[in-house]
């Protein structure tokens, strides 16, 4: 299968969402994705797909789309899971950065033994819009060491520009569909 193929399939299984959760967002639900069995292994295969036979050591998930998604990765790489969570949620000590949305502020937190330095992570979320969590997510695992070699979406909103963010901290972006707009 092309890329384009692929591409074009997932595409058909997100779900759109007008004015969720306010008037004017397009909401992408992966929901439908993850339920049908077809879509959500090709979008694993694909996610992985570059780092076949590479030494990773760990996947980060940003909560919660991004642990589901990154669990299934990590299966299938060998690797370990990392859970970034929002602030309060994790039972041991944690290191936690703070970062903006579009009202105001939140925290994310990871265990501080979760990661080893120098380890090799690679980061997942489903989506990246202005790409402020995953931005937030990967200083975070870099100020623990961690060698972030990639961080890999299901979907890209290209105009919101959040590509540039993680390629400015000197990690390569992989995405498998874009959608225009909000
Ligand atoms: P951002 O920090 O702007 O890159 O937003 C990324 C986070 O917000 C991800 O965890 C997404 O799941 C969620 N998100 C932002 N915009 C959308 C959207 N249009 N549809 C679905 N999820 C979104």
């Amino acid at each position: 299968m092309t890329t384009e193929t692929v591409s074009q399939e997932l595409k058909a299984a997100i779900r759109t969402i007008p004015d969720y959760p306010k008037t004017g967002i397009l909401f992408r639900d992966i929901t439908t994705l993850l339920g049908n069995a077809r879509a959500f292994r090709r979008a694993v295969d694909a996610l992985v797909q570059p780092w076949a036979g590479a030494k990773v050591d760990q996947i980060a998930g940003i909560e919660a789309r991004g642990f589901i998604l990154g669990g299934a990765v990590a299966h299938q790489l060998s690797a370990g899971f990392v859970p970034i969570r929002k602030k309060g949620k994790l039972p041991h000590e944690t290191v936690r950065i703070a970062y903006s949305l579009e009202y105001g502020l939140d925290e994310m937190e990871m265990h501080k033994d979760a990661i080893r330095p120098g380890e090799k992570v690679i980061l997942i979320d489903d989506l990246i819009a202005t790409g402020g969590t995953a931005e937030a997510a990967t200083k975070l695992l870099q100020r623990m060491g961690a060698d972030v070699v990639a961080a890999c979406f299901i979907v890209d909103l290209p105009d919101l520009g959040g590509r540039a963010r993680l390629e400015a901290l000197g990690v390569p972006v992989r995405t498998l569909v874009d959608f225009p707009g909000h």
